[in-house]
């Protein structure tokens, strides 16, 4: 029913005739709305997912950025004239795709529905988005917004379920024309072969296992504040985390020091209504059994726990910062994504060393580097492979700049102009001037 609105909408005048600037002060009222019912909003998400409502409330900051910024995109985007040759020319059109299914992951449902949808509208497409099923509430009442934005009616449909029932009936519809996904490498992967059946086009936003580098010139106290940040925000449920920490040898002991010793001067766990906490619950049973499930697979393989490894109090999903050393590159908590407010620690020597560990995983998202000399950061920045690079910062993310993975953590580019691309067909007209 959701494809067919979706269909019918695309093919409706009120839609697809609609003036491109038009089209953009849809968006810019549903930008207004949200930023009206913030608080609302903010809760709600606190309540489904909980993280602090502080985080929350920056969560729908960037949901009310994000619907503008694609607003002002939506009367900007057009063709190209290509001369040839006196006889010929060609121009070309971008076209909206058609129909969109979109799958939000749990971690940001807000931000990642304003990620997807803004390009979306943006190019004339219309849109079915299935929140994650831990998830499924902030989504609904930001439904309520779409309607009262006044959008016609099936141009953006929301739907709840379970990723294998819902999710997947929504990639395998013959009449779905393109998938955008965010959530585990995984799961990426079903998607990729499920749109295979009728050669969707996808976009895929997966996995990390980003390293963040501490270099021997680097300003300790700016590398131990961002490498708290870079994992333990949002209780260490991002993809783009920077959960291996990659530090010179003769640094190694004072940064592990400084840092065990920042945890718990500015992770505050607790009720996430509560204002100063930092850090609330993992989202569900399951990630909160998987991060646990990891700090045994760590004492196992022989690594040493540092901190944390622990629940917070004896009701709730919590868990204390957790932070490994004396790892090696065979170990799974090395290789693998935890989610969760869990580190590894590991030393370098050289920089060749630590390029190779840095590149030495499937993943390829964000990588965060510290260090005082300008050409090598510039330098190891050309050379770690993945999407997003922080210079003495980790995990900024802005909707103005490209955000997306290379090898196994994604396909395509959300946010920025790049992140129109994936939105609109090039239709190429060629043109004989000989008659
Ligand atoms: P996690 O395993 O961390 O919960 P997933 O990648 O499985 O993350 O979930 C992200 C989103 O993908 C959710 O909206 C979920 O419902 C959906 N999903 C999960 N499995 C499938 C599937 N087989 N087909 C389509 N969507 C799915």
């Amino acid at each position: 029913m959701a494809v067919k609105a979706a269909r019918a909408a695309f093919n409706n005048p009120a839609w697809r005739d609609l003036s491109s600037t038009a089209r953009g002060d849809l968006m810019f009222k549903l930008s207004a709305l949200a930023e009206q019912h913030s608080h609302l909003l903010a809760t709600v998400e606190t309540w489904d997912n909980g993280k602090a409502f502080s985080s929350a409330q920056g969560d729908v900051d960037e949901v009310v950025g994000t619907l503008k910024y694609y607003a002002g995109f939506a009367d900007k985007i057009h063709g190209q004239t290509i001369e040839t040759s006196p006889a010929k020319f060609a121009y070309t059109l971008r076209e909206p795709v058609g129909v969109c299914g979109q799958i939000i992951p749990w971690n940001y449902p807000l931000a990642m529905a304003a990620w997807k949808l803004g390009p979306a509208l943006a190019c004339g497409n219309t849109v079915v988005l299935k929140a994650a099923e831990s998830t499924p509430l902030s989504i609904l009442v930001f439904a309520n917004l779409i309607k009262e934005a006044g959008f016609p009616p099936g141009v953006i449909n929301i739907i709840n379920g379970h990723g294998r029932e819902a999710g997947a009936a929504l990639i395998q519809h013959p009449d779905v024309d393109k998938v955008a996904f965010t959530g585990s490498t995984a799961t990426g992967r079903e998607i990729m072969k499920m749109a295979s059946q009728t050669l969707k086009t996808i976009t895929l936003e997966t996995g990390g296992k980003s390293p963040l580098l501490v270099f021997a010139d680097a300003d300790l106290d700016n590398a131990v504040y961002w490498a708290h940040k870079g994992i333990m925000a949002n209780q260490g449920q991002i993809c783009t985390a920077t959960s291996r920490i990659l530090v010179h040898d003769s640094l190694f002991d004072a940064f592990l020091d400084r840092f065990v010793a920042y945890i718990p001067t500015v992770s505050r766990l607790g009720d996430p209504f509560v204002p100063g906490t930092t850090q609330g619950p993992q989202v569900s049973q399951a990630q909160y059994d998987r991060v646990l499930a990891y700090v045994q697979i760590g004492k196992q393989e022989g690594a040493r726990l540092v901190c944390g490894g622990e629940p917070f109090m004896s009701s709730g999903y919590f868990i204390q910062p957790t932070v490994f050393t004396e790892v090696t590159e065979e170990m799974r908590i090395y290789r693998e994504e935890v989610f969760g407010p869990f580190v590894v620690l590991v030393r370098f020597t050289s920089d060749e060393e630590a390029l190779r560990l840095a590149n030495g995983t499937e993943y390829g998202l964000g990588a965060a580097l510290f260090t005082s000399h300008l050409s090598k950061a510039h330098r190891m920045a050309r050379a770690i492979q993945s999407g997003m690079v922080w210079i003495n910062s980790s995990n900024d993310s802005d909707y103005r700049v490209p955000f997306g993975g290379v090898k196994q953590s994604g396909i395509g580019r959300e946010l920025g102009e790049a992140g129109l691309a994936a939105y609109s067909n090039i239709k190429a007209v060629h043109v004989n001037l000989r008659v």
